[in-house]
Parts: C-alpha cells; structure tokens; sequence
C-alpha cells in the first residue's frame, strides 16, 4: 500500500492525549510545570526564530508575560513535552522580545521543519477559534473555555451550550483530460498566476458533490472518477483542504459564474516552459499538480527548471 502523501501542516506530530483535557489536576500540574512549553500566537502571527535555521520558539512559562490559566489550550504531548497555546492581542506591541520575530505562518509554514510547521497550524487554529467565539451563540451570554480549552460553554446555567473548535471543510481538485490539467486564476491574484479549481463543502453535500458542483460552476467542466488524493488542514483561518484528481467528461471551459476570471487547460510541456506561475509549494494544490506532472513526465516539478512556482516565503 502506498502511505499516504502528507501536506505541510499536515501530520501527527503532536500526540492530543486529549483523555487529559477533563483531569483538571494534571492541567493544573502541567500548566505550572518548569518542564512544560508554550506556544505564543499574537494577533493570528506566530513565533518563528530564523536563524540559523527557521524553527518554531517554544518558550516556559517563565518567559512569558503573565496570563491566567484559563486562556492556555492544551494542545497535547510535543515531543513528550505537556503544551499549551496562549493568544495575546495584537492591539498590544509584541508581548515577546529577543527569541525571534512574530510571522504568518502562512508564508514561512514551508521553511520550517515538518513537526513545527504541523503544531503552529494547530496553535494557531485554536487561538483564533477560542477568541471569536467569546460569546454564545445560542443566547448572546459570554462564554468560558473548559476542557482545557477545547470546548467553549455558555456561562448561562439555562442555556449551557457547548461550543466545539470550527473546521471548514473545503475540496480542491485537479481535473486533467489525461493530457492536460485544468487550472483557473482569481482576478485579484497575481498575473499568470493559476491553481486547481476549489471551494467550500455546503451543507447536505458530500465531498464528492461539492467536487462536481465547484468544477461546473467555476468552469462549465462536468467531472467523473473522482480520486481521494490527500487533505491538508489549512488555518487561514479555519479550513481543511481536502484534495482530489478528477477526469473531464467534457472540454468545453467558460467562467460562468464569474468567481474565476479565466479557467484552462495547460500541458505538462507548459508548466516546464513557465506556464502559468503555480501555486506555492506550501499547498495541497502545488501538491496535486506536482503528482500529476511527475505521473506524466518522470520529473519532479519543483527540479524542473523552467517551471514557475509561486514563492511562499514572505
Ligand atoms: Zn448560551
């Protein structure tokens, strides 16, 4: 059996143990362990120190301006190690000085070594869950975080409502007609710039369906043999990415809906000319696209060297 192609941000690296998150004498105990490390996000940014190498900056406690215990997510065992995500707003300077520089992750995920670049995702994704969802939803009465973080309940003895981390599923495909592969571009996106065809799961749908409808809409394509590829969590804010490769049961493109500005096909022989520029080597489209060239040609597309590739870094 093939193991599975695992995405930047993707990957077990951080064991949830989550039968922890209700025992609230080991939280307390970890949470003031000297051993246990934290993982500051401030605004949406995350801690990267760039030399000499790009990694992430756990830091103890100690290190850290003072919080209550009630704003620390366990995010679970890294490396062995009890951790926990604390937010701090960035309508405040930058709480941390000296271990490295507040970055988007979304543009230095692909610098960093794969466990790290897997747990800022993850700290990220809960710290910006946690601070918009302050309030309940059911009655509008403030909210509190319990079970060390991973549950948000209405402070309302009446009302009660748990409200559980939010993860958008979305599908990402790429079409080819077995000689080609089917790209679109957004009109605010850079020139030349194209990636595989995407878009938000709606309810009552399955992935599959939200494959076939997203391919129609966006390019008129009606699609067939639809393959699981891979996933990718994606918290920019709150996605998860889940990639397939499609056949084209017709050829026929036009932008009907008006959420691409141009949709086409391109030849393995095009993207190693430089056409169009892709998709950073960061995303599960990049990722998609490269399979399907390699499968076509024989060559990686990152080593070929006319292909154009979105930079990531920033
Ligand atoms: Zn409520």
């Amino acid at each position: 059996m093939t193991p599975p192609h695992i995405n930047v941000f993707a990957g077990a690296y951080v064991d949830r143990i989550s039968e922890r998150r209700k025992d609230s004498a080991w939280q307390a105990s970890a949470l003031t362990s000297e051993q246990s490390l934290f993982v500051p996000i401030w605004g949406t940014q995350s801690l990267i120190q760039h030399e000499p190498t790009p990694t992430a900056v756990l830091l103890d406690r100690a290190s850290l301006p003072a919080f209550g215990d009630h704003r620390a997510i366990f995010l679970g065992e890294f490396s062995g190690t009890a951790t926990f995500a604390v937010g701090f707003g960035d309508d405040v300077p930058a709480p941390i000085g000296g271990y490295g520089a507040f970055t988007d992750l979304r543009f230095s995920g692909s610098l960093l070594p794969r466990h790290d670049a897997g747990l800022l995702a993850y700290a990220r994704a809960m710290v910006w869950w946690q601070d918009r969802h302050r309030y309940c939803g059911a009655c509008g009465a403030p909210t509190k975080p319990t079970s060390a973080g991973h549950v948000m309940t209405c402070t309302n003895q009446s009302c009660n409502t748990d409200c559980f981390p939010r993860v958008d599923p979305a599908i990402i495909v790429l079409v080819t007609d077995g000689e080609r592969a089917l790209l679109g571009r957004q009109a605010s996106w850079p020139i030349g710039r194209y990636s595989t065809i995407a878009g938000f799961v709606e309810p009552g749908e399955s992935f599959e369906d939200a494959v076939i409808r997203e391919v129609r809409e966006e390019t008129n394509i009606k699609v067939s043999h639809l393959q699981y590829h891979s996933s990718q969590p994606w918290p920019f804010p709150s996605s998860l990415m889940v990639g397939f490769m499609a056949k084209a049961a017709s050829h026929d493109v036009k932008c009907p809906d008006g959420e691409l500005e141009d949709a086409r096909w391109f030849s393995p022989e095009d993207f190693a000319a430089g056409r169009p520029v892709l998709p950073p080597v960061t995303s599960i489209s990049f990722s998609l696209i490269a399979h399907w060239y390699e499968k076509c040609s024989g060559q990686s597309l990152q080593q070929t060297p006319g292909a154009q590739i979105w930079p990531a870094q920033r």
